[in-house]
């Protein structure tokens, strides 16, 4: 297995670091403490070409690599240093374009991926609910059908992107047997964004309940193949979520390492750089090898996945990887900080509190366990 990049690989990743480093890094910490999504970093981020990436050029995206994508969202996230930011252009890649891109008819991909592409909309997915969390399958939302349409009812919870999104898909039952994807565009009367959720991490990206009601959308709103989108699309999603999405884990542990190392040499105590110490080089080293070991996990998934071979299990490895180790590294680049490390004035606090949604949100470290247990027991 090959894991070089080409020079135009590197220079590409150079030049996404260099924007994420000039136009998210700037006012992230704010944004953190505010609970503020910034308009116009997305303008930026669809002027400077990244909103549909992983799309193919006939539908206006870049026609990036699954690989590609992983080098481009962990530069971003180790420029911009703003978890919420990675959260929002994940959502909107992996959960909110991508399927289209793979399920969708061709006039739903003509008419949506264009503007998702260019960033002059944004995307969402809505499958999680108050009581279907890990339980996917436990959805309550239904879908009935009335003449040429169809009418959703139901609850969504930690919808990412709910408010600001135009285009959403959402998940709902459409009979015993399984669920059906709908493509909703927001304006419906129907979907009603309800309360913004106030989280630990991740802020600047929105998050929000989503209520469905008498939601009608047309029949040639469905997604896929009818009564089979947990199996087809849901699951499709989750491959793109453990590498694609987890690369920006790997961007904030370099960007937390290369903050922590500089503190351990700048910081001066008993005469001399705290690096010197045995316990805060170790540290350090302990943080560099979970990094690199994350970084392999993720671009083996990714790499296995575009060369068309079997991945699951290295998916799942890769979430829980960077899922828990993203969260140690965060813990002890704020242990080699000291009390200032505990402040909100330094970037590391706000790293452990993006991290955590590592090991929580596209499935928890949990499932990511029974995943790789069932497939080793199989
Ligand atoms: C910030 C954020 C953004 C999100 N964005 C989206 C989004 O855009 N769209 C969307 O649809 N969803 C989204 N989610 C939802 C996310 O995917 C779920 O939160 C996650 O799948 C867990 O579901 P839950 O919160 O209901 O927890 P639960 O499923 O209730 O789990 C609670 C605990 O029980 C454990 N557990 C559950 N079942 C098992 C089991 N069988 N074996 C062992 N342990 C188990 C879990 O691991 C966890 O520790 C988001 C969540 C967050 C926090």
């Amino acid at each position: 297995m090959d894991f070089s990049i080409t020079d135009e690989q590197k220079a590409f990743r150079a030049s996404v670091l260099e924007w994420a480093g000039d136009v998210v890094a700037p006012g992230a910490a704010e944004r953190d403490r505010e609970g503020r999504w910034d308009p116009g970093v997305w303008k930026s981020f669809g002027d400077f070409g990244l909103a549909g990436l992983p799309i193919p050029e006939e539908y206006g995206g870049g026609g990036a690599s699954i690989i590609d994508c992983c080098l481009a969202n962990e530069a971003i996230a180790e420029g911009g240093h703003d978890g919420g930011f990675n959260l929002s252009l994940g959502a909107h890649w992996v959960i909110g374009t991508v399927p289209i891109w793979l399920h969708g008819t061709e006039k739903q991909k003509r008419t949506y991926l264009p503007r998702l592409c260019d960033g002059s909309w944004i995307g969402a997915w809505a499958s999680t609910e108050p009581e279907a969390g890990s339980d996917a399958a436990g959805l309550r939302t239904t879908a009935v059908r009335d003449g040429d349409e169809w009418v959703l009812n139901g609850t969504k919870i930690f919808i990412t992107n709910g408010p600001i999104a135009q285009l959403c898909t959402v998940l709902a039952k459409t009979s015993d047997k399984g669920a059906t994807a709908f493509l909703v565009e927001t304006d419906n009367p129907g979907f009603r964004v309800g309360r913004e959720l106030d989280k630990m991490g991740c802020r600047s990206s929105p998050t929000a309940e989503i209520a469905l009601v008498d939601c009608r959308v047309p029949a040639d709103a469905v997604l896929g193949v009818h009564d089979e989108a947990l199996w087809r699309i849901a699951f499709e999603c989750f491959d793109w979520e453990r590498t694609v999405m987890m690369a920006s884990a790997i961007g904030g542990m370099q960007s937390t390492l290369n903050v922590a190392v500089r503190y351990a040499k700048e910081r001066q105590q008993f005469g001399r750089p705290i690096a010197h110490f045995q316990a805060i080089a170790h540290k350090l080293a302990e943080m560099k090898v979970r990094l690199e070991a994350c970084r392999t996990a993720v671009y083996r998934a990714a790499w296995l996945k575009q060369h068309g071979q079997s991945h699951q299990m290295e998916a799942s490895i890769a979430k829980f990887m960077c899922g828990e180790m993203s969260v140690q590294n965060a813990l002890d680049a704020i242990q080699i900080h000291g009390g200032y490390g505990y402040l909100r004035d330094f970037p590391v606090e706000r790293a452990l509190r993006d991290a955590k949604l590592g090991s929580i949100g596209g499935g928890t470290s949990e499932i990511q366990k029974l995943i790789i247990s069932r497939l080793l027991l199989e």
